[in-house]
């Protein structure tokens, strides 16, 4: 490689910041993501986002189901320029249905930002997504979301971060005053005070000062809400975490932002700190060694596949994160499942609601290919040798369901379709070691759904699921298994590789089961 070509890949590689918003339904992700598309330039008016999230899609080809319920049921990506960074935003669904393309995603992502209402604290949605991004020791962003309403106590909010998530936490900013006395936040790092002007909060001041003492402050804020946030930041000066990059990098220590998305209060200023200190795009382990993303060579790797997304020509997106080197339309690659090169001809990009021809991109991209039914999740791709990324987080299915054919006819039909959306990654499917019988698992209901609807749409196959009481899967290793003591509140399955799998109703069956069997190990996923 040429030095001008090396220190151009390494210019794009640095500018790029590429993460997920993570948040429980309605705490405001639809309305922050907006925001920050503003601020880019990506969209011009406000509502577009919330627009593509609750009108019935009139405009786009999403899945019939998206439309029927007004909700994502796949992830997207938006992509912005602000200030010399290239941003890329990976949607999750932020829908209580959500499955396990929102946890594949996060795969995807090199850092997230975790949304969180002031007034209800973490909720069990955000717990499960920070679980998956605190796996792989991402770095975690916090921003404390809807300041204008009476909420929880900033301290008290901290210590939930603590004792739920076992993260300890390090505020960036601090309210002065909340709810209705709220009049601004004071930022500890640039010490600057944003201050709300006039009684709808409309019009925002940003003021440089000297430090939190400024009589500036106390003119503006009053002598009371000076005091307050005098006194808590002479706390969190002497008792609080102090800031420390390595922690934040390792995941131990997330600084924390307060504002509200809807008032675009603490928004530009979370923006512009966030984009300094998060993480451009990192190496990635694979067969092949470390692959540096200023690696010469192009690879990346599938974390999605959204079908139907025009179901008049049923064609399939594959997401493609690019990990190393420079993607051009057109090039070949190799598809090492397949063992063969393929040209990627017609990828697209997906900025907020248009399709755009993408001509090239750079490690942190991310870039749907039109999929004649040739990817799988997990899929590497890459430029001369094969490389092939560390497989895939599968997930521990919580919901199950018997399936059965309502045509018997139909029998092959049903067979390939649930072949093929057990290999996409749509469901998980098991059988029962006593009668054989075919159990679907999933972490959402909605998967269920998308099932049903596909197995109808492309296979022709009506299918008839009857929900199962089981809560959890566990992968069971033991050289002696056997089947007649796993039948009250469980039951003994196998996965698609032939692994012993127990469902359990719950959680005392299966710690019971566990106390009974010392020499079994029990594991979340599968081997
Ligand atoms: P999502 O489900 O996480 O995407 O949440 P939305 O962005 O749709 O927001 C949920 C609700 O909270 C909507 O009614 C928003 O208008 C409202 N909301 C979002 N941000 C704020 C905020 O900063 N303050 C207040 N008071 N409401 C907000």
């Amino acid at each position: 490689m040429s030095k001008t070509t090396e220190n151009l890949l390494q210019q794009e590689v640095d500018k790029r910041r590429t993460f997920a918003i993570i948040s429980h339904p309605d705490a405001g992700k639809t309305t922050l993501t907006e925001k920050l598309l503003l601020f880019g330039g990506a969209i011009r008016e406000a509502g577009t986002v919330k627009a593509r999230k609750a009108s019935k899609h009139a405009t786009s080809d999403w899945m019939e189901i998206e439309k029927q319920r007004g909700i994502s049921v796949t992830s997207s990506v938006m992509q912005f320029d602000y200030e010399g960074h290239r941003v890329n935003i990976l949607d999750t669904p932020g829908h209580q249905d959500f499955s396990e393309d929102t946890y594949r995603t996060l795969t995807a992502a090199d850092s997230a930002v975790m949304l969180i209402d002031v007034a209800k604290g973490v909720e069990a949605q955000t717990i499960k997504l920070f679980q998956v991004c605190a796996k792989r020791g991402i770095p975690i962003f916090t921003f404390i979301n809807k300041l204008d309403r009476e909420g929880r106590s900033p301290f008290d909010l901290m210590e939930e971060l603590e004792q739920v998530l076992g993260i300890r936490s390090v505020p960036m900013n601090w309210p002065i005053g909340t709810g209705r006395e709220l009049c601004g936040v004071y930022d500890r790092t640039l010490n600057q005070v944003e201050l709300f002007q006039g009684d709808d909060h409309s019009n925002i001041q940003v003021q440089k000062v000297e430090d939190y003492n400024d009589p500036m402050i106390r003119q503006m804020a009053g002598d009371f809400l000076h005091d307050q946030l005098c006194q808590d930041l002479e706390l969190l000066d002497v008792a609080g975490d102090p800031f420390d990059m390595e922690k934040v990098q390792r995941g131990e220590l997330t600084p924390v932002f307060f504002g509200s998305a809807i008032n675009n209060f603490g928004v530009q200023t979370f923006l512009e700190n966030f984009l300094k200190l998060a993480p451009k795009p990192e190496p990635r382990k694979s067969t092949a060694g470390v692959i540096e993303p200023t690696d010469e060579k192009f690879s990346g790797y599938v974390f999605k596949i959204q079908a139907n997304m025009n179901p008049a020509h049923r064609d399939r997106i594959a997401f493609l994160r690019i990990v190393s080197g420079k993607f051009q339309r057109g090039m070949s690659v190799k598809h090492a499942r397949m063992g063969k090169e393929i040209k990627l001809s017609q990828p697209q990009q997906f900025l907020a609601q248009d399709r755009d021809i993408v001509q090239e991109a750079f490690p942190g991209d991310i870039i749907g290919l039109f999929d004649p039914g040739i990817f799988r999740i997990g899929d590497s791709l890459s430029q001369g040798s094969e490389v092939v990324f560390d497989e895939l987080p599968t997930f521990s299915p919580e919901i199950f369901a018997k399936v059965t054919v309502k045509n018997a006819l139909k029998h092959k039909q049903y067979q390939k379709g649930i072949d093929q959306l057990t290999e996409e990654g749509t469901i998980q499917v098991f059988q029962t070691v006593s009668f054989d019988d075919t159990l679907l698992g999933v972490v959402g209901q909605l998967q269920f759904e998308v099932f049903e609807y596909r197995m109808k749409g492309e296979y022709g196959v009506d299918v008839q699921l009857q929900r199962m009481p089981y809560q959890f899967a566990r992968w069971i290793i033991d050289d002696n298994i056997d089947p007649s003591k796993f039948r009250i509140n469980s039951t003994l399955v196998k996965d698609k590789k032939g692994n012993y799998v127990v469902l359990f109703e719950n959680e005392y069956a299966m710690r019971t089961a566990m106390e009974k069997n010392p020499t079994a190990k029990f594991l979340e996923t599968a081997p």
